[in-house]
C-alpha cells in the first residue's frame, strides 16, 4: 500500500514516516509542500492514503484537500490532516473540504495508527 506524506518540516515528515513504518508501511512518498505533495499523487495516481499538513508555504493543506477532491480520480483517497490547527471551526472546515480524519500535533504513534484504521475502515 502506497501512502504519501506532506508536511513542510523534515522532521515531521520523518516522524510520521518512522510511525508508518513500524506500523508495516514502508512505500511512503514525501512531499515538503502542497504543490509538490499534488506533483506526487498526480504522478502516482495509485497512492491509497494522504496525510497532510495544513500549515504549509507555496500551496497549504486545505488547498491540496480541495484540489485533491476536485480531481475525479481521487474523490474517494482517503486523507487525514495532521496540524497544530486544533480549534472546531478549524476541523469542520476540513472536514467540509474532504478530509477523513484529523490528528492534532503533538501526537502519539497509538494516534496515527488509531486514525489510520478508522480510515481504512478496519477494526484493531
Ligand atoms: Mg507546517
Amino acid at each position: 500500500m502506497k501512502l504519501l506524506v506532506v508536511d513542510d518540516s523534515s522532521t515531521m515528515r520523518r516522524i510520521i514516516k518512522n510511525t508508518l513504518a513500524r506500523l508495516g508501511y514502508i512505500d511512503v512518498l514525501e512531499g515538503g509542500d502542497g504543490l509538490e505533495g499534488w506533483a506526487a499523487l498526480d504522478a502516482n495516481p495509485d497512492v491509497e492514503m494522504l496525510i497532510t499538513d495544513w500549515n504549509m508555504p507555496e500551496m497549504n493543506g486545505l488547498e491540496l484537500v480541495k484540489k485533491v477532491r476536485a480531481d475525479a480520480r481521487f474523490k474517494d483517497l482517503p486523507i487525514i490532516m495532521v496540524t497544530t490547527e486544533g480549534g472546531k471551526a478549524e476541523v469542520i472546515t476540513a472536514l467540509k473540504a474532504g478530509v477523513n480524519n484529523y490528528i492534532v500535533k503533538p501526537f502519539t504513534p497509538q494516534v496515527l495508527k488509531e486514525k489510520l484504521a478508522a480510515v481504512m475502515g478496519v477494526s484493531e
